[in-house]
């Protein structure tokens, strides 16, 4: 096709909101805003889908297990790492042996979390010293309202949640910033170094203990006293806490068209939440799918419930062995046959910040999903460079199913960069490319996405899994 024909055939294309009937996407994106605002940790979200996944009549791997395998085609079976990351599995029409389809995003966010000791008081001020997560900008976390979200775990095992500030009767938390009046020496400073790690500070309190007694720190007793009533813990439990300070409030429709949608924790729940409901609505794929939702992905996937742990191949040998087909080579056979996408945001072209972008290589919102055939930085570095042959076979099921997509490198050459998980799937022999949704303001507190480019995504997703 010549330059002229190709432009031609651009222009034909309708957008996205004139090919799909706006109350789809409304209805998905209703769902969606209220899934964010009452899902923003990894531990609520894993709480949620499991929840969502016993109603459906799923099984855990154990009770699978207890069963003695016996799985047939649209059998769903899920388990859980710690709490924190979630494996779910369709078993699909075909053997699993030849095959899978796999929609893999993370459910971790940036955020600020609690110190082991976090509580002290200073000139009769209460707050909590936090340690942020993840990459942030850290003078964007300051003066907003926080809540707090996570558990208390005692030493006999007790379990707390912890879950205050989105109840709009609840008191929110914050960062204080230095006013403008006196900021002459912070405004100088460069843009990482006005606002510094160490000094983000919750305040939390400034009311003594109502007391006789000489109590030195007043302000913190009454903290304790009032934590100790709510949640009968000890300053000691904190030692054994997971507290993470995220922006309090709902997901809201943003824009006078309301076109979009501003929430806390889009990167990368825009992307699990379609993986997750693509796999809960096909109900009888050909191919097993699998959906697997990761915790650490914003600080390099580590730890036991990160990509990089072996909970992916672990369960994937168990399930195997459910289906009476395991053997170490047929799993290794099996991995190299799995097909990946790897459901995390890409960056949305800003028309205030232009520079970074270039325009023929990169992602608008409202234009759909976005392939990111390598992320990395300089030289491609740390990226998986999905192979040309995977990305013509994906092509071809896009326009199979009538999907409008689009492909994008995260900013200019040199510009910056930024991983997912895909090379860590492709490891292991897998064929995979990052695949989802544009995102503006990427790891601020209130992160921005089109409600187009999430119902497309979903379409997407299920069209891969079908
Ligand atoms: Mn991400
Ligand atoms: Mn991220």
């Amino acid at each position: 096709m010549d330059k002229d024909k190709a432009s031609e055939k651009t222009e034909d294309k309708k957008t996205i909101w004139q090919k799909r009937d706006s109350r789809d996407i409304e209805a998905f994106c209703s769902d969606y805003r209220t899934y964010m605002s009452a899902h923003k940790t990894e531990r609520e979200n894993v709480k949620g889908m499991e929840e969502e996944l016993k109603k459906a009549g799923a099984m855990t791997l154990e009770e699978a297990r207890a069963k003695g395998g016996a799985l047939k085609a649209g059998d769903l079976i899920y388990t859980d790492m710690m709490k924190k990351s979630l494996m779910i599995v369709r078993i699909g029409r075909k053997p699993l042996t030849d095959g899978a389809r796999m929609l893999g995003a993370h459910i971790d966010s940036p955020r600020l979390d609690l110190k082991q000791h976090p509580l002290y008081e200073d000139t009769g001020m209460a707050l909590f010293d936090t340690h942020y997560y993840g990459g942030i900008k850290k003078y964007q976390w300051v003066t907003l309202p926080m809540a707090l979200h996570g558990v208390i775990v005692k030493k006999d095992g007790t379990e707390i949640t912890v879950n205050v500030g989105e109840d709009p009767s609840d008191p929110v938390f914050g960062v204080s910033d230095l006013l403008i009046h006196l900021a002459s020496k912070q405004m100088a400073k460069k843009g990482s170094e006005v606002v510094e790690g160490e000094n983000l500070n919750v305040l939390v309190g400034s009311r003594p203990l109502d007391t006789d007694e000489d109590t030195k720190e007043s302000v913190k007793e009454n903290i304790l006293a009032i934590l100790k009533k709510k949640y009968d813990i000890e300053e000691d439990d904190f030692v054994s806490a997971e507290i993470e300070v995220v922006p309090a409030g709902a997901a809201r429709d943003y824009g006078i068209d309301r076109s979009m949608i501003m929430c806390y924790g889009q990167d990368d729940k825009v992307c699990a939440y379609p993986s997750f409901r693509a796999v809960m609505d096909v109900k009888d794929p050909e191919y097993t799918a699998i959906c697997l939702l990761t915790d650490k992905e914003e600080i390099g996937s580590v730890g036991a419930t990160g990509m990089h742990s072996r909970f992916f191949e672990n369960t994937l040998a168990e399930v195997m062995d459910l289906l009476g087909v395991y053997s170490e080579l047929a799993l290794r056979r099996t991995l190299t046959k799995i097909r990946v996408l790897s459901s995390d945001v890409s960056a949305g072209f800003d028309p205030t910040y232009p520079d970074v972008m270039d325009r023929n290589n990169c992602a608008y919102l409202g234009k759909g999903p976005v392939f990111n055939k390598y992320t990395g930085a300089r030289g491609k570095s740390g990226s998986n460079d999905a192979n040309a042959e995977y990305i013509a076979f994906l092509r071809n099921l896009m326009d199979k199913h009538d999907i409008t997509y689009q492909t994008s490198e995260l900013g200019k050459v040199d510009a910056g960069g930024g991983g997912t998980i895909a090379y860590i799937l492709a490891n292991l022999g897998m064929q995979v490319i990052d695949f989802g949704v544009a995102v503006l303001n990427m790891h601020a507190p209130w992160e921005i996405t089109s409600k187009a480019d999430i119902y497309e995504t979903y379409l997407a997703y299920r069209a891969f899994i079908v």
